[in-house]
C-alpha cells in the first residue's frame, strides 16, 4: 500500500486517508484539502507519517519500495508544473517541510528551492530572466539546508552576509545585485565545505533525500521530545514530509508573501490579522531581518505605520486572499493560520491550519461562532483545551497593592506571580517539590531548563526579547514571565543577586507581573481574574451537559471561596493534616506525635480542639449547605518530626521536655518508609484519641451552625480492611452520639473510606458493606499499584515517559489501563454491596482531563479539584458527557 500522497494538479485527492492527519500529519491534510475545495495550492506530495517511524525503526535506511513512490509522486509534480527536477535548462524547485498531527516547534524548518544547483541556478536565470533572483535563491537555498540539513551554524552564513554588505557598502539585503549574490554563493559554499570536510550536495536526488532524511531525524531530536513530553503527545505519531513545487513570492514587486489569521488569535477579534512583504520568501517574514508590513488598512492606520498595507498595495491579490479567508472559516468552521505567497500577482496557498490562539482569544471565537451560525453550542465546548483555561484563571496584581518595584523589563508572558528566588532549573524543581512557590531567575533560560520553567509560578530573565526561548516557552506554558530586566546581575556561586542597587539572594520572595514587566520585592497583594463574559457563557453551557458533579480539594475558608467562586459543588477532599503546618499549630503536633502516653497526648490534642472546631466551623460557613468531605489525620509521620536543633529546642521550651527525650522519642518513631508507615487510619487505630478529637470538633462546629446543619462527610483514609472501618467507624459514631447528648442537637453524617489501597480496591464489596461512600484516592492508588515512591518518582519517570514506558506520567494522568482496572473493579463491587453508594475521585487526577473522562465512563458522581483547576474540570467533564 502506498504511503506516499500527491495532491494538486490532476490528483483526484479521493483517498480518505489523505486528510486523516494521523497518516499524512496536518500541514500534509490540510493541503489536501485545500486543493480538494479548490483553493490554489502547488502541487506537492506527502510521506506519511508511518515511513518516519519505519525509518527510525530500521535505524535511517529507505525502502525501495518508498524510493519508488517518491519517484512517481515526483512526476506527478513535473506534469503538473511542467518543468524537471535537476533539468539545467528550465529546473523543478522544490520546497521540503515537516509536518506531525499536531504542530511541534523542534521538529525541522523549512527547506525552500530544493533543486538548485551550479547548473540550474543558470537555467533558473534564463527562465526568469532575472539573475538576482535566481542566485539570491541559490544562497538562500544553501543557508537553509546548510543550516537545518547539514548542521552548520547558521550565524556563519549570517557573518558572511553582514561581511558582503559592509564590504560592498551596502545597508539592505534589498540592495544586493545579482553579482553580489553570486559571490556569496561562492563563500556560502565555502563556508559548507569547511564544516561538513565535503562540497555542498550537487545532485538534486541527494539533496531531496538528504531533507527527508533531515525531517525524520528531527522527530528524535532533544527539543522534540522535550516538547512531545510537556505536551503530552506520543512519540509513535511520527512526522510527514511535504514535498511542494516552489512558488516564488521574490519575483519582483508584484510578488509578495505573508502570514496571516482568520481572526485575531490574542483577542478573537473579528478581523483579519498578519503580516506581509514585498519581494520576498516566507522566512523572511518570521526571520525579522525586514519589518514585515500590516495586511490591512484599518491595521496600519492603527499603528500609525507608513508602509502600505496589503490591501492598499495589492488590492486585487488583496480581494483573492479574502475571499479565501471566508472559503477556509466556512470549510474548517474554525479559525484559520495560514501562508499564502504571491507569485506576479497570482495568490497561492502554502498552508492552513487551525490558529493557534491564547485562552481569551479561543473562548471569544468560540462563543462567536455559535452567535454566527458556524459551530452548535457543544461544539464550541469541546474546542476549549481545558487545560488553556489556566491561564484566564490566575491573579493579576491588586492596582492598589503598594509596590517596591526593583526593575523593569519586557512584559513577555502575562500574569502575576510570587515566590522564591531559585536560579536554576533542579533548584526550582526540588522547592516546588517540596511545595514551595518558585520565581526562577535566570540570565537567559533555554531548553534545558524546561522543568525548571515548569516547576516555577513565573519566570524573570536578565537578557532576552519577547520572542527569546523564555518568553515564548513561559507563554506556551502559561506562566508569567518578565524578561530581559538587565539591571539583573546573578552571582550563581554566591546564590546571590544584584537588581539595581539592591541585594537578594536564593530565597528571597519577589514578585513578578508579566503584563506591565514590573519586578517587586516581597509579596504583592493579587486580586483574582474575571470570570464573567464569554467564559461565563461557555461554562454554563458546559455546566448544562456534564453528568458528573465537580468538588474541591481545599482547607482553608479562602480556598472554599475561591473554589466556589470557579463553581465547586462541594468539598470532595479536606485534608485535615494540612491544617496543621501552621507555624502557631505545628508545635502542638509535634507534641502530640512525641508523647510518651495517652496523658502527654491528651494534653496536645485538647489545645488542638478548639483550633479545628475553628476551622471546621469556618468551612462549613462558607460551603452552606454544600457536602463536606472532611478526611481524618493522614500525615506520613516524617512530615512532622522536627527537623534540626533549633527546632528540637523549640519544642523542648513549649513542651518542659528535655531535647535528649524528644530526640529519642522521634528516633523510635523514625521509619524507613513512611509512606507505608504508620499514617492514615493505622494512627487511628493506635492512636484512637486522635481521630476522636478531630470527630468531636467536627460534631461539634456543625451542631453549631445556624439553620440549616450541613452534612459532614467524613472519611477515614488508608484503608486496607473492612475490620480497620468497623473499628473507626465506631469510634466516629460513638463520639457523635457524646456531641450530640452533650449539645442536645443532632446532624446528619455520612462515614466512608478512600479507596487507595489495591487490597481495600479488591475488597471493595467488603469494605462497601460498612463504608457509606468511597473516594478513590488515586495518589497512593498509583504509588501502591505501581510499587512507585511518589516523592522519588520524579527522579526517573521523566526517562519512562520518555521511552513511552508510560504514555504520561501516572501521577499526573491515571495509568487508566492499570491502576483504572482497580479503581473500575472497586467501583462495580462497592455499588453492588450498597447500591447507589456514592463514588468519586481526589486525587491529583481528578483535575486532568483524561482522567476526568475516565470518571465519567465508569460513573463516578463527582471528581474533586483543587480550586483553580475546578474550571478544568467542569469542561472535562462536559466533553467527556458530550463526546
Ligand atoms: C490520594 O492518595 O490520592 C489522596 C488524595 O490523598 P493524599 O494525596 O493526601 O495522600
Ligand atoms: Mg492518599
Amino acid at each position: 500500500m502506498t504511503s506516499v500522497y500527491i495532491f494538486g494538479g490532476a490528483a483526484d485527492h479521493a483517498d480518505p486517508r489523505q486528510k486523516d492527519k494521523a497518516v499524512v500529519g496536518g500541514k500534509g491534510a490540510n493541503l489536501a484539502e485545500m486543493a480538494a475545495i479548490g483553493l490554489p495550492v502547488p502541487p506537492g506530495f506527502t510521506i506519511a507519517t508511518e515511513e518516519c517511524l519505519r525509518y527510525l525503526e530500521d535505524k535511517g535506511a529507505f525502502s525501495k519500495q518508498l524510493e519508488d513512490a517518491v519517484a512517481a509522486a515526483l512526476a506527478h509534480i513535473e506534469r503538473t508544473v511542467g518543468k524537471r527536477f535537476g533539468d539545467p535548462a528550465d529546473p523543478l524547485l522544490v520546497s521540503v517541510r515537516s509536518g506531525a498531527k499536531v504542530s511541534m516547534p523542534g521538529m525541522m524548518d523549512t527547506v525552500l528551492n530544493l533543486g538548485l544547483n551550479d547548473e540550474t541556478v543558470e537555467g533558473l536565470t534564463a527562465v526568469s530572466g532575472d539573475a538576482r533572483f535566481a542566485w539570491d535563491s541559490y544562497r538562500r537555498f544553501i543557508q537553509m539546508y546548510g543550516d537545518v540539513v547539514l548542521g552548520v551554524d547558521h550565524g556563519l552564513f549570517e557573518e558572511a552576509l553582514e561581511v558582503a554588505k559592509e564590504d560592498n557598502g551596502l545597508l539592505a539585503d534589498t540592495e544586493m545585485g545579482s553579482e553580489d549574490w553570486q559571490a556569496l554563493v561562492g563563500e556560502y559554499k565555502r563556508i559548507v565545505a569547511e564544516a561538513i570536510g565535503r562540497d555542498f550536495p550537487q545532485n538534486v536526488h541527494e539533496q531531496l533525500w538528504g531533507a527527508i532524511r533531515a525531517v525524520f531525524d528531527s522527530w528524535d531530536s532533544e527539543r522534540a521530545k522535550v516538547y512531545r513530553r510537556l505536551n503530552d503527545i506520543p512519540r509513535d505519531l511520527g512526522t510527514a514530509v511535504n514535498v511542494q513545487a516552489m512558488v516564488f513570492g521574490n519575483m519582483g514587486d508584484t510578488s509578495a508573501t505573508g502570514v496571516a489569521f482568520t481572526r485575531d488569535p490574542a483577542t478573537g477579534e473579528r478581523a483579519y490579522y498578519g503580516e506581509w512583504l514585498v519581494n520576498a520568501q516566507g522566512e523572511d517574514v518570521v526571520a525579522g531581518i525586514r519589518t514585515p508590513q500590516y495586511l490591512t488598512r484599518a491595521a496600519r492606520e492603527r499603528a500609525n505605520a507608513v508602509p502600505l498595507s496589503m490591501e492598499e498595495a495589492m488590492p486585487e491579490a488583496f480581494a483573492q486572499l479574502s475571499r479565501v479567508f471566508d472559503l477556509l472559516e466556512r470549510h474548517y468552521r474554525d479559525m484559520q493560520d495560514i501562508e499564502f505567497t504571491v507569485e506576479r500577482g497570482k495568490l497561492w496557498m502554502l498552508q492552513t491550519r487551525s490558529g493557534k490562539r491564547t485562552a481569551k482569544a479561543a473562548l471569544k471565537m468560540a462563543v462567536d461562532m455559535v452567535a454566527e451560525g458556524l459551530i452548535d453550542e457543544r461544539e464550541a465546548i469541546c474546542r476549549i483545551d481545558p487545560m488553556a483555561l489556566d491561564q484566564l484563571l490566575h491573579p493579576t496584581l491588586d492596582p492598589a497593592a503598594p509596590r517596591d518595584i526593583l526593575t523593569t523589563g519586557l512584559p513577555a508572558s502575562p500574569g502575576a506571580a510570587s515566590g522564591k528566588i531559585v536560579l536554576d532549573a533542579e533548584t526550582a524543581e526540588q522547592w516546588a517539590g517540596r511545595g514551595e512557590k518558585v520565581i526562577l531567575v535566570r540570565v537567559e533560560t533555554s531548553p534545558e531548563d524546561i522543568h525548571g520553567m515548569h516547576a516555577a509560578r513565573g519566570i524573570l530573565t536578565a537578557r532576552g526579547g519577547m520572542t527569546s526561548h523564555a518568553a515564548v516557552v513561559a507563554r506556551g506554558m502559561g506562566r508569567p514571565c518578565v524578561s530581559g530586566a538587565s539591571a539583573i546581575s546573578i552571582r550563581r556561586e554566591e546564590r546571590a543577586l544584584t537588581i539595581g542597587k539592591r541585594e537578594l539572594k536564593e530565597g528571597d520572595v519577589i514578585t513578578i507581573d508579566g503584563s506591565a514587566g514590573q519586578v517587586m520585592a516581597g509579596e504583592v497583594a493579587t486580586i483574582e481574574p474575571e470570570l464573567a463574559g464569554d467564559f461565563g457563557t461557555l461554562m454554563d453551557w458546559a455546566d448544562r451537559h456534564r453528568r458528573m458533579k465537580v468538588r474541591t480539594n481545599a482547607e482553608t475558608a479562602a480556598d472554599c471561596r475561591r473554589a466556589i467562586g470557579f463553581g465547586a459543588e462541594g468539598i470532595g477532599l479536606c485534608r485535615t493534616e494540612h491544617m496543621f503546618f501552621d507555624a502557631a499549630r505545628i508545635s502542638a503536633v509535634r507534641e502530640m506525635i512525641l508523647a510518651e502516653n495517652e496523658a502527654g497526648r491528651a494534653a496536645a490534642l485538647a489545645k488542638l480542639l478548639p483550633e479545628q472546631r475553628a476551622d471546621f466551623a469556618a468551612i462549613f460557613g462558607v460551603m452552606g449547605g454544600l457536602p463536606v468531605t472532611i478526611r481524618l489525620l493522614d500525615p506520613p509521620l516524617h512530615e512532622f518530626l522536627p527537623h534540626g536543633d533549633a527546632e528540637f529546642a523549640e519544642l523542648a521550651a513549649a513542651t518542659g521536655r528535655s531535647v535528649e527525650q524528644l530526640k529519642r522519642r522521634a528516633g523510635e518513631l523514625h521509619e524507613f518508609n513512611p509512606m507505608l508507615g504508620h499514617r492514615g487510619c493505622r494512627l487511628g487505630i493506635t492512636f484512637p484519641e486522635i481521630y476522636a478529637m478531630q470527630a468531636r470538633a467536627i460534631f461539634e462546629a456543625a451542631c453549631a451552625v445556624e439553620g440549616a446543619p450541613p452534612v459532614p462527610e467524613i472519611m477515614i483514609p488508608l484503608i486496607a480492611t473492612r475490620r480497620e472501618f468497623e473499628i473507626l467507624r465506631a469510634l466516629v459514631d460513638r463520639t457523635a452520639e457524646e456531641v450530640f447528648a452533650q449539645g442536645g442537637r443532632r446532624v446528619d453524617y455520612l462515614v466512608g473510606t478512600m479507596i487507595e489501597l489495591p487490597r481495600a480496591a479488591l475488597m471493595a464489596g467488603d469494605i462497601a458493606a460498612e463504608a457509606e461512600f468511597f473516594s478513590f484516592g488515586t495518589n497512593d492508588l498509583t504509588q501502591t499499584t505501581l510499587g512507585v515512591s511518589r516523592d522519588d518518582a520524579g527522579r526517573f519517570l521523566t526517562q519512562y515517559v520518555e521511552q513511552g514506558i508510560f504514555a504520561r506520567d501516572p501521577f499526573v494522568s491515571l495509568d487508566i489501563e492499570g491502576v483504572g482496572q482497580l479503581v473500575e473493579l472497586a467501583a462495580e463491587r462497592g455499588r453492588a454491596a450498597r447500591p447507589g453508594l456514592k463514588l468519586g475521585i481526589c486525587g491529583e487526577h481528578g483535575g486532568d482531563p483524561a482522567s476526568i473522562a475516565f470518571c465519567d465512563r465508569i460513573g463516578l458522581d463527582y471528581v474533586s479539584a483543587s480550586p483553580y483547576r475546578v474550571p478544568i474540570a467542569r469542561l472535562a467533564a462536559a466533553q467527556s458527557a458530550l463526546r
